[in-house]
């Protein structure tokens, strides 16, 4: 007998025959003498709705009274999903984080698990229960509601499966697993039978919201073997596991992308030293978080400084940067209309030419870079929002992503 923990997100609970669907799938695992804790997203659309009934009130809503809000979506879900076992027959309690003891720090919005009380899944278990639990939410010291950003009903199942020391976290969606890209924008995309840890962290940071970045992250800290499965069709699905246990390998194993970017520019800064952590600490100061950076001296005694924000950040960042503008004499520019598409694989490592491969692409593509960035295993490209798409299609063709390992002609040697 396995302890399995399996999520399912917003659509596979979106409509109220998914919810018997799901119920049905969850029996079949009890009744082949597994126990099963089951986490929940709220319905499909429903936090969206929630965020917007906020900012429909107050532009700049409470972040305490936020969460509280937020957080209803999967009260109703979880219920919903238990109501659907116990009519099947199959006991079933429905709990919220707040119930079970899911303890985060009281950062508001993206708050981080820092323990979960497993005493009451633990009894429910031993009962012969199935444990529904509402993901995305946990309580703090204090008592007060937070919630783990969006996405985090994926970290609420791995949190859960490393303090329960389960066999497996299944992670059930729409899509049969993890793919090259993202199956909606490019339907040649190919589904990867595994992928590592460290690739699935850069793609889940560089956008493909597969998975949320945090529940990655913890799945690897804990050795948790992760699965990517559909809810509606039968299938082996993506495991996410360490590089050696990788058996297909491939040089690229996807392409991840980003719509929502804004790009600043400050030119004609004065050249002094400790004057970009000055900049720097004048957007630290305001939460605003940068992503790509690049800085050059134009001449002897002047500099840009130009990098990328969350889009939503851009009116908050440039009440900034127009101070500091005034403060400097220098002059701010911005394009709200930029996105990110990144190329992610472990064989970026130990291969050359891959950048000017990418440039090339992009270049045959007729789209301009506004900036460049490459680490280990992942090379990023800024383009006009509007040109992001072609490029993700160029990419996912000139690297073979459309095809099978077996069918590309040369693999590389990893
Ligand atoms: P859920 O509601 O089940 O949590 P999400 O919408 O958060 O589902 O995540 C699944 C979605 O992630 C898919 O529908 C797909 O559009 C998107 N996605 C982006 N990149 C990828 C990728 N590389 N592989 C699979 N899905 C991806
Ligand atoms: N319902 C939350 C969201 O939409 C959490 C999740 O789906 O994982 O972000
Ligand atoms: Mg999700």
């Amino acid at each position: 007998m396995a302890l399995i923990i399996q999520k399912y997100g917003g659509s596979s609970v979106g409509t109220l025959d998914r919810i018997h669907h799901v119920a049905s799938k969850v029996k079949q695992v009890k009744d082949q003498g597994h126990d099963v804790v089951v986490v929940v997203s709220a319905m499909y659309g429903e936090t969206d709705r929630l965020i917007q009934l906020a900012h429909a009130l107050t532009p700049d809503p409470d972040p305490r009274e936020y969460d509280a809000l937020v957080a209803t979506g999967e009260q109703v879900s979880i219920a919903l999903l238990s109501m659907a076992l116990v009519a099947k027959n199959c006991p079933s309690r429905s709990y919220t984080g707040h119930q079970l003891g899911i303890l985060t720090d009281s950062v508001h919005a993206k708050a981080r698990i820092i323990d979960i009380n497993t005493s009451v899944i633990r009894h429910n278990l031993t009962q012969g229960y199935i444990v529904i639990v509402a993901g995305f939410q946990g309580v703090t010291h204090q008592g007060d509601i937070t919630t783990l950003g969006r996405g985090g009903s994926d970290t609420t199942a791995v949190a859960l499966a490393a303090a329960l020391k389960a066999d497996e976290c299944q992670i059930y969606t729409d899509v049969d697993g993890v793919y090259t890209t993202d199956p909606h924008l490019i339907p040649e995309a190919k589904l990867l039978p595994e992928i590592s840890f460290e690739e699935m962290l850069e793609m889940a940071s560089l956008g493909a919201k597969v998975l949320q970045i945090r529940s990655v992250e913890l799945a690897c800290k804990h050795h948790i073997p992760l699965r990517v499965l559909s809810t509606f069709r039968e299938g082996p699905g993506t495991l996410v596991t360490f590089e050696d246990k990788v058996m297909q390998k491939r040089l690229i194993s996807g392409i991840a992308f980003n719509r929502e970017e804004a790009l600043i520019g400050l030119s004609g800064i004065p050249k002094q030293i400790g004057i970009e952590g000055n900049i720097l600490q004048a957007l630290h100061a305001e939460n605003i978080e940068i992503d790509m950076i690049t800085q050059n001296a134009v001449g002897k005694n002047a500099m840009d400084l130009t990098f990328t924000i969350p889009r939503k950040e851009l009116s908050k960042t440039m009440k900034v940067m127009d101070k500091l503008a005034k403060k400097y004499h220098a002059t701010v520019i911005s394009n709200s209309k930029v996105a990110k598409l990144s190329l992610v694989g472990i064989g970026i490592r130990s291969h050359h030419g891959i950048t000017s491969k990418m440039c090339q692409t992009l270049g045959n593509a007729d789209i301009s870079i506004h900036m460049l960035s490459t680490s280990e295993i992942k090379i990023s490209a800024m383009v006009e929002e509007s040109q992001l798409d072609k490029g993700v299609y160029a990419l996912h063709q000139a690297f073979e992503l459309d095809k099978l390992p077996t069918e590309i002609q040369a693999p590389l040697e990893l």
